[in-house]
């Protein structure tokens, strides 16, 4: 009977598989024309002072929507987009669209306004990326202090010499860096020390529970005194209430962004939160 249960598993398992792919080989072959057909959009979080409330920076999450597929999530798409060589293309035309939006904002006098754009472990690892940066900015105009690259622990923590050549160079050339859902990856803390990062974005996964969580408390209290005492600023993600925020603000984290203040939005509805005041 064991032995029948196990084929019977096999096979759900094998069925279950057999869909995956075909949703993925659906996926790699819409968002090879995504592109073309003008069916991805950049949305822009904002990113909060701890001190004053004032909008001081902005994430550019990408969005897909399909004829068919609807709205497909970046979760989905963009490991399909990495597994697939398409997250380059892809990858590029939104770090142009997010350093074009930063310029049109700088150019309309709200400043200082940072833009994170995020970064796959594709994109990092190939040898142009360092020249790619320097070239869009140059072409838009946007001062390299303006633009903050995210990276993840597990795109850092890969190979961490090269990592450090790429980060060293990138921070030549006068752009930021920062980690992104920090504390879920396996970041060795000697090595924090020599990436040449900027900030911290502390995983939302610890600050969901913060108001009731003790321990959820200790991890971010701790992240949060780790990057002091190693000159680095730290950016909550996640905050969707006040509770959360009172805290995080008492142990002295600089920035926070979530729902509470704002879901990503359009380009548009990001300048009228600018316009109505929020701008540093
Ligand atoms: P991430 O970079 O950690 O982005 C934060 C995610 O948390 C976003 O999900 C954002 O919409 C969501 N979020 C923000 N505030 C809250 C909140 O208060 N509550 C909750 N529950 N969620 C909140 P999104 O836009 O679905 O993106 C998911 C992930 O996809 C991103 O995680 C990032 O890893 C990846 N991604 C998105 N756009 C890009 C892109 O242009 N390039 C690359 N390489 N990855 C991207
Ligand atoms: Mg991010
Ligand atoms: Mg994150
Ligand atoms: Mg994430």
């Amino acid at each position: 009977r064991a032995k029948q249960e196990g084929r019977q598993c096999y096979r759900f398992f094998t069925q279950e598989m057999q869909a995956r792919s075909a949703r993925n080989l659906q996926l790699v072959n819409a968002l090879r024309h995504a592109l073309d057909r003008s069916q991805l959009q950049v949305h822009y979080q904002p990113q909060i002072s701890m001190r004053d409330g004032a909008i001081i920076g902005a994430e550019a999450l990408l969005r897909w929507q399909h004829p068919e597929l609807g709205m497909v999530s970046p979760a989905e798409f963009i490991p399909v987009a990495e597994g697939s060589g398409l997250i380059l293309p892809i990858g590029e035309w939104v770090l142009r669209c997010a350093v074009q939006q930063a310029k049109a904002w700088v150019n309309e006098g709200f400043g200082p306004l940072i833009m994170a754009v995020n970064l796959s472990a594709v994109q990092f690892r190939h040898p142009d990326l360092p020249e790619l940066v320097t070239r869009i900015l140059d072409e838009e105009g946007l001062p390299p202090e303006y633009l903050e690259l995210e990276l993840t622990e597990g795109v850092a923590m890969h190979n961490p010499q090269s990592a450090i050549a790429v980060m060293n160079n990138l921070q030549e050339r006068g752009v930021r860096m920062s980690i992104d859902d920090f504390g879920t990856g396996y970041s060795s803390l000697s090595y924090l020390k020599e990436f040449k990062v900027y900030k911290l974005k502390i995983d939302q996964s610890f600050v969901r529970d913060i108001s009731t969580d003790p321990e959820d408390k200790v991890i971010v209290s701790a992240i949060i005194n780790l990057a002091k005492s190693l000159g680095l600023k730290t950016i909550a993600e996640g905050v969707e209430t006040e509770g959360q925020q009172a805290f995080l603000r008492e142990q002295g984290c600089d920035e926070m962004q979530g729902y509470l203040f704002s879901k990503p939005v359009s380009a548009e509805q990001f300048d009228a939160l600018l316009k109505q005041g929020f701008a540093a």
